[in-house]
């Protein structure tokens, strides 16, 4: 049974003052929902006050990224264990705008993932291909690279915290969604591959979410997809009502 797990990536967005009322009205709307994990991953600066607003509540908070080294003269960077310090319990790496703008490369990702693992966190590591990419023919060539790095230090133990995204990157930010079938053959390639390299049970058992423009209008047609395990959710998750209905949309997968 993989429970499904849905994602908010706030992204540059919100006040401490806005991301504490927005997940205030979370925590009074989702309350009673089961069956299905949900996140927020707000800006650093709001990373603490969200965690005290959230005490007592099964949402969980995720960073949107994290460095690899734990201390020393790096500026700018944040260490995941002052995360895990922060109250987050999970870290997305690698989204496809950190590669894009800030160079990461697949390496860092190794890197991150392996840094974030040893802090506690769990990690929800994107794979996904652009659009020439998927005009090319090379969109499953893109993913297993991608996942060869998010999967580089990570062994059938520490899979049960690793959560793979398939965020296609021509359908971030941009209305364009992937159609049910689209993402399922791409989720069903790399449960395979999650099955190849980690052993059948831990592969089933990794959930994978599905991120690209998810609106409470496509969301069930999405994630009822089989190897579809929840969202990781940008543009919607900034208002409460279309994020909510994004979380009642997710169903259990047997
Ligand atoms: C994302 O940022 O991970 C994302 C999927 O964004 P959006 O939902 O806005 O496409």
């Amino acid at each position: 049974m993989r429970t499904p797990f849905v994602v908010g990536n706030w992204k540059l967005h919100k006040t401490v003052a806005e991301a504490t009322a927005l997940v205030t009205e979370l925590k009074n709307q989702l309350g009673a929902v089961k069956g299905v994990d949900v996140g927020v991953a707000p800006v650093f600066t709001s990373l603490w006050p969200v965690a005290r607003r959230l005490e007592g509540s099964s949402i969980a908070l995720a960073a949107q990224n994290c460095f690899y080294e734990e201390k020393g003269a790096w500026t700018g960077e944040v260490a995941p264990s002052l995360l895990a310090d922060a109250g987050c319990t999970w870290v997305i790496i690698g989204h496809s705008e950190r590669r894009q703008h800030f160079g990461e490369t697949d390496d860092t990702v190794a890197r991150r993932v392996k840094a974030a693992l040893a802090a506690g966190l769990g990690v929800i590591a994107c794979v996904g291909e652009t659009d020439a990419q998927r005009d090319a023919g090379a969109t499953f060539a893109v993913v297993d690279q991608h996942l060869a790095g998010a999967l580089a230090h990570v062994d059938a133990a520490a899979s049960a915290r690793v959560v793979i995204a398939y965020e296609p990157v021509w359908a971030i930010g941009t209305g364009r969604t992937a159609t049910p079938a689209q993402a399922q053959e791409v989720h069903a390639h790399i449960r395979t591959r999650l099955r190849e390299r980690l052993g059948a049970a831990a592969g089933d058992a990794m959930r994978i979410q599905y991120g690209g423009s998810v609106k409470p209008g496509n969301a069930e047609a999405l994630m009822s997809q089989e190897d579809i395990d929840g969202a990781l959710v940008g543009g919607a998750s900034l208002e409460a009502a279309d994020f909510v209905a994004i979380v009642k949309a997710a169903r259990p997968k047997t």
